[in-house]
């Protein structure tokens, strides 16, 4: 059988480039190892989230994938909510560096809105008065429940656009526009796209290590359902998470942020330790994160990066019920200067990787983008910028 187009992984990355492909005509195969998507695009927070791309390129790609899960979300009937984010500021460092955000983007396509401590606890009940200095409330996140997202698209494509999907199609050879899986049987595609995710070693791992992608592990939590009622609002980030988007580097301040965690909590640093929440259609609070990089990734998951989180959540959050009902790990592949890479490594055979943290913020977008210019008759050469 021929596809104009044959994807591997049925992440975030590998629909979204199944989806730009099929909405323009073209047949389109997905292969998939597992019996259904299981990899970082069901273990994430579900945050759509355009205040942690850089302004540029990747803050214009992470509002258009805003629009895109929005068209989405309808097509294939899973909730896309308009919550926002509300970053907290426990410190007057970190709200030195909201502020100093706030202005930078002043004349952007981001609509902030800095924050007393009275505007936040109204924003965001549940942020922890004690020692509040401010927050920022931006209006452009967008929050989407990952497993069930992930399984609405991969119905939808199947049944209403016709898609093939092949689950439990580990494909282990890739060559002359054939793909062969482990069991032999194959299939030709005109053009092939690798979108394998943190498990990129196991197809073209040399020209994988010639992007020197790094592996990165995250322990998650989810709590228990908070009572009726209750409800975080937007999603929300802690002055802990400014030093982990690029974003925030154009902020003089963040250097004092870093200096004072690496000084007076190391153990945050060690493990790669900021705090974010999410809540669920069920009225659970996604809670996370830790990272960890390459070698110093355990294969086994440390209750001590969990205390770490919830010490941290507890700082920042009032949570009625904070009992944890589920722990996870996450893994994605981040490149270490773009946000992004799309390679074509033979004729008509591309690697598309390496989003990091961000594969839900840009991902949909960046398909588009690919097959526009595919379509286009141009270079597959898609616009991206340093992390
Ligand atoms: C804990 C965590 C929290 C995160 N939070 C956010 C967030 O809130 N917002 C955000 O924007 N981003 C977030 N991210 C990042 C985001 O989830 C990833 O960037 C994105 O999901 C990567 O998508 P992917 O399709 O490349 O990979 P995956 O979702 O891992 O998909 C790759 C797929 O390829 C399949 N596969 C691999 N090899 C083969 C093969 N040989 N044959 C067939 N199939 C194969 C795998 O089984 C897998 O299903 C988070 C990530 C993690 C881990």
């Amino acid at each position: 059988m021929n596809y104009d187009i044959i994807v591997i992984g049925s992440g975030i990355v590998g629909l979204g480039h199944a989806w730009a492909a099929a909405k323009r005509g073209y047949s389109v195969a997905v292969f998939e190892t597992n019996s259904r998507p299981e990899g970082a695009s069901i273990r994430n927070f579900g945050m759509v989230w355009p205040i942690g791309q850089p302004a540029g390129e990747a803050r214009k790609h992470a509002l258009r994938n805003q629009q895109l899960w929005e068209e989405l979300g309808k097509a294939a009937g899973f909730p896309v909510e308009a919550c926002g984010s509300v970053f907290l500021a426990h410190h007057d460092d970190e709200m030195a560096v909201l502020r100093e955000f706030a202005t930078a983007e002043s004349s952007s396509d981001l609509e902030l809105e800095v924050l007393s401590p009275a505007q936040v606890l109204k924003q965001m009940p549940a942020a922890n008065p004690h020692g509040l200095v401010g927050g920022m409330f931006s209006n452009s996140e967008r929050r989407v429940h990952p497993p069930t997202a992930i399984a609405s698209i991969v119905s939808y494509l199947n049944d209403v656009v016709g898609i093939d999907f092949y689950f439990e199609t580990s494909i282990t050879q890739v060559q002359e526009g054939e793909v062969v899986a482990a069991d032999g049987r194959s299939w030709s595609g005109d053009r092939i796209i690798i979108a394998n995710g943190a498990y990129y070693k196991s197809l073209f791992p040399e020209q994988h290590r010639a992007e020197h992608y790094k592996i990165c592990k995250l322990q998650m939590l989810l709590s228990v359902p908070q009572p009726a009622g209750w409800n975080l609002g937007p999603h929300m980030a802690s002055g802990l998470t400014l030093r982990h988007y690029s974003a925030f580097n154009v902020c003089p301040s963040l250097d004092h942020v870093r200096q004072r965690v690496s000084e007076t909590m190391p153990e945050l640093d060690r493990y790669g330790i900021h705090v974010m929440a999410s809540s669920t259609p069920d009225g659970e609070l996604i809670l996370g994160d830790s990272h960890e990089y390459g070698d110093d990734i355990d294969p086994f998951d440390k209750d001590e990066i969990d205390q770490l989180v919830m010490r941290e959540i507890h700082k920042v959050l009032i949570i009625p019920e904070p009992s944890i009902s589920r722990r996870w790990s996450g893994f994605y592949a981040k490149h270490p200067q773009s946000m992004f890479t799309i390679r074509e490594i033979e004729s008509n055979l591309y690697i598309v990787n390496g989003f990091g943290g961000n594969g839900m913020s840009l991902s949909l977008a960046v398909s588009e983008s690919v097959i526009d210019q595919w379509e286009a008759a141009k270079t597959w050469e898609v616009s991206n910028e340093p992390a």
